[in-house]
């Protein structure tokens, strides 16, 4: 077996493709036609490797103007000494938002960049406990017609995936008939999640929490009300029923949010997306302080990279497979991880790294920067 450990960084090579929805999407809060990927590539010892976060084009600037000189010449091996080296530097740009997917790009592309200098899977090399990893079946969007939500949710069910989310919040008058549609097309013995994007007042999070968990026997309920609104999510989750979680954080960027929205009892299951919260790096830290609180992790989107870093998660309950995502990264990569039965990921232990091959000549067209 090759081991190259005294590789430095030599280079980050930084990409941007915005690629179009095959169809409009929207949830309780937002709406949008196409998706950014930004895509850093490390090089070190001769090994090129992959790294990607979903965000603007601003971030792929930001690693080619700043981050891109922290981490050159740094050793290959030290991923977390690179990731610290970043946090510091961006200390007067503030650190959430652009800067933190920024990080996690980069982060992302090292920990694959180290696993394949060692001709390892990045799983083993992020110390993987679990060979396979749930996945839950994510989209459902509001801009969809009754027909589309019960084909695309039915689709995972017969994929073998026994857990789908659909939004809510959008059109209060819609969301009965919206989840009674839900409910037909999975079938009762399908786990049944919702997700409101902090569409909702306190108020009327509590009544739909309890109308989805009552009627139509969902069991997790994502952010009710907004992820800014700590009390709000307690209040909420004090006030639901047995039988259904609330959940957030999607949009905690650092380990140390993360360990806000835990001291405040706000969830009962920790969401993290490491395409956000400070990378691989951030997300593994924000994950062993949800497991001092005795909270599960589950991870948000980016199923491909997220997957690798899933399996080294002791609380893991699962991990989002977002339509969006899915189908980019089908498009945007070889290599891509298939689900298998029961609605696993199973990070593939022949292959070093995280197994992905960038399809340069499929995103061309797609290319913004
Ligand atoms: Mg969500």
């Amino acid at each position: 077996m090759t081991r190259r450990i005294d590789a430095r960084i030599e280079k980050l090579d930084v990409t941007a493709y915005t690629i179009p929805t095959d169809f409009p999407e929207a949830d309780g809060t937002l709406s949008w036609n196409s998706t950014t990927i930004v895509v850093v590539e490390a090089t070190a010892g001769g090994v090129r490797s992959i790294g990607y976060s979903y965000a603007d084009t601003a971030t792929a600037r930001l690693i080619l103007d700043l981050l891109s000189s922290i981490v050159i010449g740094r050793d290959a091996m030290d991923v977390p000494a690179s990731w610290d080296a970043m946090v510091h530097a961006i200390r007067n740009l503030g650190r959430p938002g652009i800067v933190s997917m920024a990080i996690a790009a980069v982060d992302a592309a090292l920990w694959d960049l180290k696993a394949r200098l060692l001709d390892q899977p990045l799983a083993v090399v992020l110390d993987a406990m679990h060979d396979a990893v749930p996945v839950y079946g994510s989209g459902g969007f509001t801009s969809y017609d009754d027909e589309q939500l019960s084909r695309q949710l039915a689709g995972w069910v017969a994929e073998g995936i026994p857990r789908v989310k659909l939004k809510v919040g959008r059109d209060p008058d819609r969301d009965r008939h919206r989840l009674t549609v839900a409910r037909k097309a999975v079938g009762d013995d399908t786990q049944l999640f919702a997700d409101a994007n902090g569409a909702w007042s306190v108020r009327d999070a509590v009544e739909w929490v309890h109308i989805a968990r009552g009627e139509f026997g969902v069991r997790w309920m994502e952010e009710p009300v907004s992820s800014d609104d700590l009390r709000g999510l307690r209040l909420v989750r004090e006030q639901a029923p047995g039988g259904i979680d609330i959940a957030a954080g999607e949009y905690l960027w650092n380990p140390w949010q993360a360990e806000a929205m835990l001291q405040a009892d706000a969830v009962d299951c920790l969401q993290l997306d490491a395409t956000r919260c400070l990378g691989i790096t951030g997300f593994l830290t924000a994950a062993a302080t949800a497991d001092a609180h005795q909270v599960d992790v589950s991870a948000h989107c980016a199923p491909q990279q997220s997957a690798h870093a899933c399996a080294a998660v002791r609380r893991l309950r699962h991990l989002e497979y977002f339509h969006d995502h899915t189908r980019i990264e089908a498009m945007a990569f070889d290599g891509v991880l298939p689900v298998e039965s029961g609605g696993v990921l199973r990070p593939d232990r022949d292959r070093p790294g995280n197994g992905l091959r960038l399809r340069r000549e499929a995103l061309e067209r797609f290319r913004v920067l």
